[in-house]
């Protein structure tokens, strides 16, 4: 298991590599975050074994069963929360996480800004856009982020650095990709979180600078289906 993940990694990373040279970006311009959700310790221990320092977590418990103890051996990990976010559990949120990537509503950055000012800890946050207008998926419409995005950095005062997006399944993602740097360059927004195992590729070629890469990494997910038998 241990091998076969730090190979996968390689190879993720050379991908990324050829991906940002091809578009004639910095090396160095694309972070991995390995989204590590449903697998356990031991798995995320293999890919600090082989170097890799940032982490993607959907779920504020499991995370916080996970990440305390690795912490303790790698002080430099770096952990995103890359799902849903309820308002009661903001607090451990904070606390637990160094970067929280699904800013969706109104009411979760307020209760994030408070929290951050009275926990000391200003975390960048992005700022999730529902890029295909999902009814069933969060983030914010791309109709009124102009206005979030203000609110969130002039009112809140949160530390935004960028934004983030789940295309739709079955579409083409680029038409996504584009769209959410082009409400990021009219923000001033230098981070976008886009891209995941089957097209990190071609959101470093739309200028991704997060990709949020699980399966090509880990190996496939349980559904919660399936693991709940
Ligand atoms: C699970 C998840 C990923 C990783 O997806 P893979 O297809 O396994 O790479 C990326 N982003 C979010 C928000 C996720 O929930």
């Amino acid at each position: 298991m241990e091998e076969v993940i730090a190979a996968n990694l390689a190879t993720v990373r050379g991908r990324i590599d050829a991906s940002a040279r091809a578009a004639q970006r910095a090396t160095g311009a694309v972070t991995l975050v390995a989204v590590s959700k449903t697998h356990p310790a031991a798995s995320v221990r293999a890919a600090l074994s082989a170097g890799q320092r940032v982490f993607g977590e959907n779920r504020v418990q499991e995370a916080l069963a996970k990440f305390p103890a690795l912490r303790g051996e790698f002080p430099d990990l770096v952990l995103h929360l890359i799902g849903p976010l309820q308002t009661n559990k903001v607090k451990e949120a904070v606390a637990h996480f160094d970067v929280i990537e699904t800013v969706d509503r109104p009411r979760l950055a307020e209760a994030l800004a408070g929290e951050m000012a009275r926990a000391g800890r200003r975390l960048p946050c992005f700022i999730e856009v529902n890029t295909g207008e999902e009814p069933q998926k969060s983030g914010i419409l791309p109709g009124v982020a102009d206005d979030f995005i203000a609110d969130c950095r002039d009112r809140l005062q949160l530390p935004v650095a960028g934004l983030m997006c789940v295309p739709p399944l079955h579409e083409e993602p680029s038409l996504h990709f584009a769209l959410l740097r082009e409400i990021a360059r009219r923000n001033g927004l230098a981070s976008l979180s886009m891209g995941m195992s089957a097209d990190y590729e071609t959101a470093i070629r739309f200028g991704a600078t997060h990709v949020r890469v699980g399966t090509a990494i880990f190996g496939a997910r349980q559904s919660l289906v399936t693991a709940a038998k």
